[in-house]
């Protein structure tokens, strides 16, 4: 997401990404229609030859000279290398190869050429941090020591990937021991992803053009696997609709898309350039600060300047993840469970007599099956969930009159110490794709996201910094000097927005990453009785009669204990008391309340 400022306008210009299928295809010479199974089968024949040309060419130059010329970027004439790929690329002389007799068009060269070179450039930083890392490897212990020069720190995360794959060249015990190592001598070549990026090329191989809510695309493919000559290639116009969801959006620019074949056939990754109301960080003067929670999600809390200094009327809010968060741990439970029973057949088989090692791979191709559908549904609800929490939080957001959101950074958050379970229901990779989803949807009203410090901010008061008490458990805070308290994660929240305020000047923006305020300042968070927030969303579903005694609606920790029928329900408005035995009525039946309140529990142990 690229952004460009400008103030007087207050407008400013970004890239998204959209996907799309065809529904119509076309031969655009002759216009006749071509059937879609048709085109998947051509546009395959394309995906194959730049496939295997891109391997061909990747595995060519796998050589430790390559990575040197894409880290110093710098062409044989000391020239800079262009960021194009495909430009770069024939600079430097890389040209894939075909199989005799095979005829493919240059601009389909190009594509190629700007895969393979983004790939291996991706990998040069992977190469460089190798080279520093293996040097510092030992491999009697399989640590790293130190870093002896400033320069040579890599993340944390990326080091720890770095030195189990030096920890198993070790242990294989391959090549020279210790010192340098190149990521040649550490791992193969690279697998080409079978796309065609479309946007590598000119008007020659490919062009769009929007009329009215359909994109048309008008593309060469080849009319046999291996095609001969010129003839062999033929221009198909094939149209796709516009996702619905982009109607009313101010889109200035379509991009040539990347096609890809998925399980439905051809699906085409599009990005478009949109104008959307530009950011105003410096200005702001409400803020909400986002605290992610374990259970679910996140929470958020206002936080206002007006003359007299900070206020925040210290009422959270929290999301309500639908129970998405419940399935998803489910589905990651069940994920390790087809692990660890594949992992035990693959262990029997090592031993097993032929015939019984036949039955057992027949077995571990099953649950590598089902892994995979679960990983696939776990990736679908993951986006779905962070889409969801973007869209509450930005209309929150949106409510309160706020020109910017605070998120706790995530490099600052470490989640461990609570358990296998619950770190990995922590896992950070759906907090930075719901943290993605905010950004964009934030971005799309002209509300910014910055990342403040983690540090701290659940654990001290928002208006006194000094630590706060909970008198109720881990999920509950109260400050007895400020006479303010409340939830954990929204009192978190405060302090998040407050953050943000108070750095609102001194942000750091780096190209690709979020806006970030690297300081925690304090200031007093006065408590104030106005209104400068929404109100909160009354809880549905727990419509009781008023003029009978209340029912407790949890007697103790244990989900399988016995709770009573309750007195009243939304069913029997009209009816006196439900007879024995009904279950239906929904003050009774509480799965998802009893669900989040077994994960708390968990979770303060
Ligand atoms: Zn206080």
């Amino acid at each position: 997401m690229s952004t460009t400022g400008d103030r007087r306008s207050a407008v400013a210009a970004r890239q998204f990404s959209v996907t799309t299928r065809a529904h119509v295809a076309v031969d655009d010479a002759t216009g006749e229609s071509i059937g879609l199974d048709d085109v998947d089968v051509r546009v395959g024949w394309l995906l194959d030859l730049i496939t295997a040309a891109g391997a061909e060419l990747v595995s060519r130059l796998w050589q430790p000279a390559t990575f040197d010329v894409l880290a110093a970027g710098l062409d044989r004439q000391d020239r800079r290398l262009p960021t194009q790929g495909h430009v770069a690329a024939a600079r430097l002389g890389w040209t894939p190869i075909y199989p005799d007799g095979v005829h493919v068009p240059s601009r389909v060269s190009r594509v190629v050429t700007a895969q393979v070179v983004a790939t291996l450039r991706t990998l040069a930083y992977r190469d460089t941090a190798i080279a520093a890392l293996s040097a510092r490897f030992d491999p009697a212990t399989g640590r790293l020591t130190a870093p002896s020069e400033p320069g040579d720190s890599v993340p944390a995360g990326f080091a720890r990937g770095v030195r189990r794959q030096l920890a198993a060249r070790a242990r294989r015990g391959g090549g020279v021991p210790g010192g340098r190592l190149r990521i040649t001598d550490v791992q193969g070549s690279p697998r080409m992803a079978a796309m065609a990026q479309l946007s590598a090329a000119d008007r020659q191989l490919a062009q769009l053009a929007v009329t009215g809510d359909e994109l048309v695309l008008t593309v060469k493919l080849p009319t046999s696997p291996a095609p001969a000559g010129r003839a062999q290639w033929r221009s198909v116009r094939l149209i796709a609709a516009i996702p619905a969801h982009l109607y009313g959006r101010e889109i200035t620019d379509w991009h040539l898309p990347t096609l890809v074949l998925d399980r439905r056939g051809l699906l085409w990754r599009c990005a478009a350039t949109e104008l959307v109301p530009a950011d105003d960080l410096e200005s702001a003067a409400v803020a909400v600060g986002v605290d992610w929670s374990p259970s679910t999600l996140g929470a958020a809390a206002i936080t206002a300047e007006n003359p007299e200094g900070l206020v925040s009327d210290y009422r959270g809010w929290t999301y309500d993840d639908r129970g998405l968060g419940i399935k998803l741990a489910r589905l990651q439970a069940e994920g390790q469970l087809l692990h660890g029973k594949a992992a035990r057949l693959t262990r029997l088989a090592a031993t097993a007599p032929p015939e019984v090692r036949a039955e057992l791979e027949a077995k571990i191709v099953i649950l590598d099956g089902h892994r995979t559908a679960v990983g696939i549904k776990r990736g679908k609800i993951n986006r779905e969930l962070a889409f969801h929490f973007g869209r509450q939080v930005t209309d929150y957001a949106a409510a309160a009159g706020a020109q910017v959101i605070a998120v706790e950074d995530l490099t600052t958050l470490e989640t461990r110490g609570h358990g296998r379970v619950n770190n990995n229901r922590a896992a950070q990779s759906a907090r930075r794709q719901a943290v993605a989803a905010l950004a964009h949807t934030a971005a799309g009203v002209g509300i910014a996201v910055v990342f403040v410090p983690a540090r701290g901010s659940s654990a001290l008061c928002p208006g006194c910094d000094e630590p706060l008490a909970r008198p109720g458990g881990y999920h509950d805070a109260w400050c007895p000097g400020c006479r303010v308290g409340g939830n954990r994660d929204h009192m978190a929240g405060v302090n998040l927005a407050k953050r943000a305020l108070l750095g609102r000047s001194k942000v750091t923006r780096r190209r690709g990453q979020m806006p970030a305020v690297r300081v925690a300042e304090h200031a007093p968070v006065r408590r104030c009785r106005d209104k400068n927030g929404p109100t909160p969303g009354r809880a549905r579903h727990r419509r009781v009669r008023r003029s009978l005694p209340a029912v407790t609606p949890w007697l103790g920790v244990n989900p399988k204990q016995h709770v009573p029928a309750s007195q009243a329900s939304v069913w029997d408005t009209v009816k006196p008391t439900p007879p024995h035995g009904d279950t239906g009525s929904r003050d009774t039946h509480t799965p998802l309340q009893s669900a989040t309140r077994v994960a708390d529990s968990m979770r303060s142990m």
